[in-house]
């Protein structure tokens, strides 16, 4: 059984979050967009005066101004035709144990940058847990938002899936369909994070990164159990957000566009 059909996406983000023109755009023509570009706009927050990053049917990115939105119809002005793809052709997973105050803030800011495709925040044995998180100020209601800034500020063409947190279990079960699944351990792990996936090709990752105090031994036997490979960053202890910044950047670097 997999998870996926039932895991929430609290944010909208994913392909449908990618404004597309239906055609391939004149540049510096006011061109109108689809109701399904209008929706996605919507997702984004956009507002008439912005500049996006819009695809068209052959996959060319663009940069274009929004220049009017209404309920009903979008229009936009194309004016930069970009060299390539400005989403990985690798779609990376990070189910990131939930580290306490801004941490995860700064895991969501700097994923989305390295364009990973989805954040599952997760609860593991020694993580804090949501209730824990919010219980003197309630922050995890910012998130999205964070998310749709950073992507802006990147030019990503697509916001990245953020998913309600999950339980460990959950997490294990959700990343079932990924042709890698790598779990972060500073423990006794056999293999580098590169060792991790050597000549292979995956098209798709699930990178697992443990809280403050670790994995406990019980965890990492049940990832291991469904597939997870542990592997190791290194001699040094990393905080839990260098460590899913650092193995986002290196599985993007040698399996997907970053470099
Ligand atoms: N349990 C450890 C301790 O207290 O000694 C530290 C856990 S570390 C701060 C937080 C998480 O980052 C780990 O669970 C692991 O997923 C990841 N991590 C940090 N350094 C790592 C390394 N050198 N190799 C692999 N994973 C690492």
């Amino acid at each position: 059984m997999s998870l996926d059909s039932t895991l929430s996406c609290v944010n909208a983000g994913g392909p449908g979050s990618m404004v597309r023109f239906d055609h391939v755009p004149q540049l510096d023509q006011e061109t109108r967009l689809s109701a399904e570009a209008l929706h996605a706009l919507s997702i984004w927050q956009a507002r008439p005066g912005e500049v996006m990053t819009l695809v068209d049917p052959e996959a060319t990115a663009y940069r274009a101004r929004i220049i009017s939105m209404d309920p009903a119809q979008a229009s936009c002005m194309p004016f930069a035709r970009l060299p390539g793809a400005v989403e990985s052709p690798l779609a990376i997973d990070v189910y990131q144990s939930l580290p306490e105050r801004e941490r995860f803030e700064l895991v969501l800011q700097k994923l989305t940058e390295l364009g990973v495709a989805r954040i599952v925040p997760m609860e593991s044995e020694h993580s804090a847990t949501l209730e824990e998180r919010d219980a003197s100020q309630k922050k995890s209601h910012r998130w999205p938002d964070l998310i749709r800034k950073a992507s802006r500020q990147c030019r990503r063409a697509m916001l990245p899936q953020l998913m309600s947190v999950q339980s460990f279990a959950e997490a294990l079960l959700s990343a079932e369909s990924a042709e890698l699944k790598l779990m972060l351990y500073e423990g006794a792990a056999n293999w580098t994070l590169t060792e991790g996936f050597g000549s292979f090709k995956p098209r798709s990752v699930a990178l697992l990164v443990g809280p403050e105090g670790g994995f406990s031994l019980e965890e990492v036997e049940r990832a291991q159990a469904v597939g997870f490979l542990p592997v190791s960053l290194g001699p040094r202890i990393l905080r839990t957000e260098t460590a899913a910044m650092v193995a986002s950047a290196i599985v993007q670097s040698y399996l997907g566009d970053l470099g």
